[in-house]
């Protein structure tokens, strides 16, 4: 179920757009509005979920699908031979920004130390 003030929802909704890499029933990946990395895709799942720990939850099955859609985004983008970065932001500490589920996936150059 979407909710009106969640960007993300509003994405999977077709309300704002997005450049859209790979849809499944349940998944959306999209190209990151400002990339951190030369490859730099969103996957969510469709519903809404706050963040990784209440998809996880709630859904085990929706999770997996967004895990097994990141790996099929970095192999389609051409990072998974050379690696990749998979990142869930969860919490203010993390510096969360949108609160849906969302899988960061970063590769296509030597990412560097893990933490700046
Ligand atoms: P996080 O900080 O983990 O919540 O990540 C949120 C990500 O969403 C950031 O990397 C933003 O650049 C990205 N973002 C924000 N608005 C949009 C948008 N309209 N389309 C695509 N990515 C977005």
């Amino acid at each position: 179920m979407g909710t009106d003030d969640c960007l993300f929802c509003r994405i999977v909704a077709g309300e704002i757009p997005a450049t859209v890499v790979r849809e499944t029933d349940k998944t959306l990946a999209f190209r990151d509005i400002a990339p951190k990395a030369p490859v730099h895709v969103l996957v969510i799942p469709k519903e809404h979920f706050v963040d990784v720990v209440t998809m996880a939850e709630a859904d085990p099955e929706v999770t997996a699908e967004v895990m097994a859609t990141a790996a099929i985004v970095a192999e389609h983008e051409g990072v998974a031979a050379d690696g990749f970065r998979l990142i869930f932001n969860t919490g203010p500490d993390s510096g969360q920004e949108v609160a849906h589920a969302h899988a960061h996936v970063l590769g296509g150059a030597p990412l560097g130390p893990m933490l700046a």
